[in-house]
């Protein structure tokens, strides 16, 4: 049995022999299936040319990336509390080289996902460290690609997952699409991983909010509104998006509040 990997969204599937049919999260509109039609990689097959990037960020958190990149190319993050160590987001594949890293940093605690797209390798990775529990709002199981017992689905709209950590589900993008809230980020003002929950743009101090990425579907008026408001109650002062040059460093929460402002503006 081979875990196939979509080459568009990076989504490792149930075991089987051969390729899937298809793949549902590239099939939903928020994703897209390309012109050369949906392409599938043998995950072992990755092991000769791919490994992982390690960059720590600041005190307490290491980027994650997969290099080279493949399909949305997103980074994950490692969360280092007194607590134990929180992994935000996948990314396709683990190695050994970072599996063994992370052991000697006592592990994982718990593998949290802000949404579907970056599902990615998550049974993999839950696996390589003891069967940790995959945390993913109840709302968005019908995205899961491989199924697996490790995964805790969560209800309601907040999560604490350990001291100073806390899931937080916004919707939006997907209804479960969620945030991370760290208290230890930013020496001690607090940092948002976002994922693409919210997503950072390339003007300093901006961000934006979308049903789809790459094909361009706003969200409503309303949906925008709302997650702003949410945002509004919780104490960061940094948010890290879903890509390595995709950061706040400061003031962010300033930052999605006029950024929400001139979106609902632009739709009125
Ligand atoms: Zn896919
Ligand atoms: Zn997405």
């Amino acid at each position: 049995m081979t875990v196939w990997i979509c080459k568009t969204c990076g989504a490792q599937h149930k075991p089987s022999d051969a390729p899937p049919a298809h793949c549902a999260i590239c099939e939903d509109e928020r994703q897209y299936i390309g012109a050369n039609g949906q392409q599938w990689l043998d995950r072992d097959s990755l092991d000769p040319s791919h490994s992982n990037d390690w960059r720590e960020i600041e005190p307490g958190l290491v980027g994650i990336g997969l290099t080279p990149a493949i399909a949305i190319g997103q980074r994950a993050l490692l969360v280092q509390t007194p607590a134990g160590n929180v992994l935000w987001d996948c990314v396709p594949m683990l190695d050994e080289a970072t599996a063994a890293r992370i052991r000697q940093m006592g592990g994982l605690k718990a593998i949290c996902i802000s949404h579907p797209h970056f599902y990615t390798g998550m049974v993999e990775w839950s696996e390589a460290f003891g069967g940790v529990p995959i945390l993913l709002p109840e709302a968005d199981l019908e995205h899961v690609m491989r199924p697996s017992p490790l995964i805790e689905p969560w209800r309601g709209d907040s999560l604490d997952v350990l001291p100073g950590v806390t899931m937080h589900r916004l919707g939006g993008h997907f209804e479960g699409s969620s945030v991370l809230e760290w208290a230890g980020g930013a020496a001690g003002k607090g940092a948002m991983l976002v994922g693409d929950t919210i997503q950072v743009t390339p003007a300093a101090g901006w961000v934006s909010f979308m049903r789809s990425y790459p094909n361009m579907i706003p969200l409503p008026a309303r949906e925008v509104r709302r997650i702003a408001d949410r945002v509004a109650d919780l104490t960061f002062d940094r948010i890290y998006g879903g890509w390595w040059d995709k950061i706040i460093a400061s003031n962010a929460k300033a930052a999605v509040g006029r950024s929400a402002a001139r979106y609902i503006a632009a739709l009125a």
